[in-house]
């Protein structure tokens, strides 16, 4: 059995193992998908001390990283049952969807999370050439720009507020009659000069021409009229959906929105069971946020290992 085994590869968990490989602990990584999020990822420029790098490249350097200690990269493995120990000290196992079970004293979770799409044509096609998803991570890039979010709920329109001071225009465009945001937000948003609020407006399609996104196509949602906007950006906001499918009925507690619920040093209501990064309640989705809280969540199960007996 492994002392440490990380389930997710992504920045969190490649994180996790550097440290507790270097604690000298048996550590394996069993991830869907090596990289994770960073696959999606164009240019990172809020990385402190790496001014300039891409998802794919940072991804690949983790796996040079984790190459370095003796980790046990289990890579297209994926998850799919969780059986924690029955006693403190125990073995928590591990199914996976090829049968395999993998047993572990410690276990860091660290699964992330994926956007909620649109689902609407353009979408894909114009995903990092005008459609974006985080708006600490791209902001900047529509400097001055004419941009739309989507989504009134708190994430949408913190992220109008945000927004709105960087680019030209925001266009923030609800689904439903009205805003879900706290009344706070909605009030600051008001207040501002270059946002205009669509409410019970459905966007229908991403529109595009030469590899990059031109506008939306938005429907009233009361009358039915359609009408194309055009813009040189859209951030989607409708919804950040944690990897934890898995863990439901496993006597893990998650939040209400799905997260696994962590303390300050990445403890789950389980012992010797850990959470880090996007997976987690751990505000603030964000690359060195993920790495921080892995590495913290290594040391934490140390802790836990040099304080435990083995049953
Ligand atoms: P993830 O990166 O989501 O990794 C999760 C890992 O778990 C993956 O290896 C996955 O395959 C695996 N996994 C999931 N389910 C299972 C399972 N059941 N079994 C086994 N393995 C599983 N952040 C920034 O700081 N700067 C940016 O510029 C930036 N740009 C972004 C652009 C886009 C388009 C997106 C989508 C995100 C961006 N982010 C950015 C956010 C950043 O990518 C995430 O915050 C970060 O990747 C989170 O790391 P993580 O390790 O927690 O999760």
């Amino acid at each position: 059995p492994f002392e440490v085994l990380v389930v997710g590869g992504g920045p969190a968990g490649a994180a996790t193992a550097i440290y507790t490989a270097r604690k000298g602990f048996r550590t394996g990584i069993a991830a869907e998908r090596f990289g994770g999020q960073l696959h999606d990822t164009l240019g990172i420029e809020n990385l402190p001390g790496t001014p300039y790098t891409e998802g794919p490249k940072l991804a690949g350097e983790l796996e040079r990283h984790v190459g370095e200690y003796d980790i046990d990269l289990m890579n297209l493995a994926r998850a799919v049952e969780l059986i924690p120990a029955k006693r403190e000290g125990g073995l928590h196992e591990v199914r996976l969807a090829n049968g395999a079970s993998l047993k572990s004293r410690s276990l860091i979770l660290a699964t992330g999370a994926r956007w909620r799409n649109l689902g609407v044509p353009g979408e894909a096609e114009y995903r990092n050439k005008g459609v974006a998803y985080c708006p600490h991570c791209d902001g900047p890039l529509f400097k001055g720009k004419r941009i739309a979010v989507i989504g009134g709920g708190n994430s949408g329109v913190e992220a109008a507020i945000d927004l709105a001071k960087i680019v030209g225009h925001v266009t923030l465009i609800e689904y439903d009659a009205k805003l879900r945001a706290d009344e706070v937000l909605q009030a600051k948003l008001r207040s501002l000069p270059n946002v205009e609020i669509v409410t019970s407006g459905q966007t229908t399609e991403i529109t595009g021409s030469k590899g990059r996104m031109n506008g939306l196509v938005l429907k009233d949602r009361n009358s039915g009229a359609e009408r194309r906007i055009a813009l040189d950006g859209v951030f989607v906001q409708i919804g950040l959906v944690p990897n934890t499918e898995w863990l439901q009925g496993s006597g893990l507690e998650l939040s209400a929105h799905g997260e696994i619920v962590t303390d300050g040093e990445g403890r789950t209501n389980l012992p010797g069971i850990f959470g880090a990064g996007d997976v987690t309640t751990v505000p603030y989705k964000q690359i060195v946020v993920a790495m921080g809280e892995g590495s913290k969540a290594g040391l934490s199960a140390f802790d836990y290992l040099i304080r435990t007996q083995p049953t």
